[in-house]
């Protein structure tokens, strides 16, 4: 085993929990174990609660001013051991070195975002009526929660992390139980960042856990990203329990390519977008639409699939479970008639026989009540659906439960525009693969693909972790009576 087996972090420590219950962690790349990460019980979220609780006091009067120099320091920190947090990131997740590289690079966007934070909350002032002045002051909520998946172990977590902190709250976070290691390390350094005990805390579990910060008292705020299905759950847990929430789904992200989209530029788009991460992002082109003729795109994209290769710029998929679960979905859309143009079934990496590697797939003729057309599949597998017009494609995009994101290939503004007006998805891109807004710009599908008002990421962020105090102030009695007396 490479690490010590795992332990919760409380009020600035590891901690060993209660349970004695403990699931294996292993590497996708090679499958080698990596560590045992404990489940931890409700009491161990209690002492986590209770260690938030009495640090809030103090962090949340700390001038926001001074809350986010701990952000300037952690932003440092991250760039100083990007090479490690990278190596951890791939060795638990499976993904290349290189994307594992790109996710710590966009924790430091994301940390950058946050101590800008104290120019963005100023609040507003208005002299309302003479000599009475009204004022708004974004006030933190307390002791929140934010519970992650498996595909991004820094990332997502620091979705959270930076802007939720600097606005004056503690956390609990819930790492996934598949790729718990990263968080400790980012516990370490928030630490030595010069972040107070209590104010960040880490208590590893499963649906036990999620469960009991769903019901717990102490808990105002519960942030979920991961499956639709239990996004559901926790989001009406949560909410049946009057705590805030917002709850980030899964996604089926449409590509709409039309016959004028440049091609080799768009074969590139494509590929990268549904095999980046071996396809496990929430933002992964997972279906594409063809309008008109488009075999040469699609010949591109074939070409572009097969430069991609597991074990060197492919990663591996989470485990044996996801591998079968994804090489099913491929079988089964052959027997209902699709065409398997690349395949990726059946992959074996030399010296890695263990891994979990599915490679790149292309699956042409497919039909939109396929389930290959409909369910997200989260590997690097593409289906492409042919339509004859616009309003065509648009009616498959905009009959996906999910919201995610759609993205147009085109070299016409009109037809451009046309589809960001109509597609139903919360994030739409113009020749972009993978259309995530950058800082300042928030991060947020629609439909199923979440649940909650508001983005979890950028500016909109701060309305779900703050509340609004509103007060309305006379001093001067010369002011005079009127209706506000
Ligand atoms: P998951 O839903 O299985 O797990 C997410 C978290 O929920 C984990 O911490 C896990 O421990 C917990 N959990 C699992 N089952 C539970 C249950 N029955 N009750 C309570 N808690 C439970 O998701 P995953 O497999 O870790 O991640 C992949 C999914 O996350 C994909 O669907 C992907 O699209 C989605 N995702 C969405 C976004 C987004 O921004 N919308 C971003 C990243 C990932």
């Amino acid at each position: 085993m490479k690490y010590d087996p795992l332990k919760n972090y409380i009020n600035g420590e590891f901690v060993a929990p209660r349970s004695i219950r403990t699931l294996k962690v292993v590497s996708p790349l090679d499958g080698n174990l990596l560590t045992e990460v404990p489940m931890s019980t409700k009491e161990d979220l209690n002492d986590a609660v209770e260690a938030a609780r009495i640090a809030f006091h103090k962090w949340s009067k700390t001038p926001i001013k001074e809350r986010v120099q701990v952000f300037f320091r952690y932003k440092f920190l991250l760039e100083k051991n990007m090479k490690e947090l990278a190596e951890i990131c791939s060795e638990e997740n499976g993904k290349t070195i290189g994307e594992s590289v790109a996710e710590i690079e966009k924790c430091i966007e994301l940390t950058e975002f946050a101590t800008s934070l104290p120019q963005l909350v100023t609040g507003e002032v208005l002299e309302v009526s003479k000599g009475v002045e009204c004022r708004t002051e974004h006030v933190p909520l307390g002791v929140v929660a934010s519970i992650v998946p498996f595909n991004f172990p820094s990332m997502v977590p620091n979705w959270t992390i930076p802007n939720a902190i600097a606005l004056g709250n503690c956390m609990i976070m819930k790492p996934s139980e598949k790729v718990p290691i990263s968080c400790g390390r980012i516990a370490e350094l928030l630490k030595e960042a010069g972040l107070p005990d209590g104010v960040f805390n880490i208590v590893h579990g499963d649906v036990e856990i999620v469960e009991a910060i769903c019901d717990h008292p102490g808990i105002e705020a519960v942030s979920f990203v991961g499956s639709t299905k239990v996004a559901k759950i926790v989001y009406q847990r949560a909410t049946s329990n009057y705590k805030r929430c917002l709850a980030l789904g899964g996604a089926k992200n449409h590509l709409m390519v039309m016959p004028d989209a440049i091609p080799g530029m768009t074969a590139q788009n494509v590929a990268a977008s549904m095999s980046g991460c071996a396809g496990q992002r929430c933002m992964a082109a997972s279906a594409m639409i063809g309008v008109g003729n488009v075999d040469n795109i699609i010949d591109k994209i074939c070409d572009e699939a097969r430069k991609i290769i597991p074990g060197e710029n492919l990663g591996a998929v989470i485990s044996k479970e996801s591998k079968d679960r994804i090489e099913k979905y491929i079988t089964e859309a052959e027997q209902q008639g699709a065409k398997i143009l690349v395949d990726g079934r059946n992959v074996k990496v030399t010296g890695k026989e263990e891994g979990t590697y599915v490679g790149p797939t292309v699956i042409d003729f497919v039909t939109p009540g396929m389930s290959v057309a409909t369910e997200e599949i989260f590997g690097p597998v593409i289906s492409i659906m042919r339509t004859n017009t616009v309003d065509e494609a648009l009616a498959i995009e905009n009959a996906s439960p999910y919201g995610n994101a759609a993205s147009v290939f085109t070299q016409n503004g009109g037809v451009a525009r046309y589809i960001i007006d109509r597609a139903s998805a919360g994030m739409i891109g113009v020749n972009v693969g993978v259309p995530v807004p950058r800082e300042p710009f928030s991060f947020g599908g629609w439909n199923e693909s979440k649940f909650g008002v508001g983005d979890i990421t950028g500016k909109s962020s701060i309305e779900f972790w703050t509340k609004l105090k509103k007060s309305t102030v006379k001093w001067n009695p010369e002011a005079g009576v009127n209706w506000m007396s």
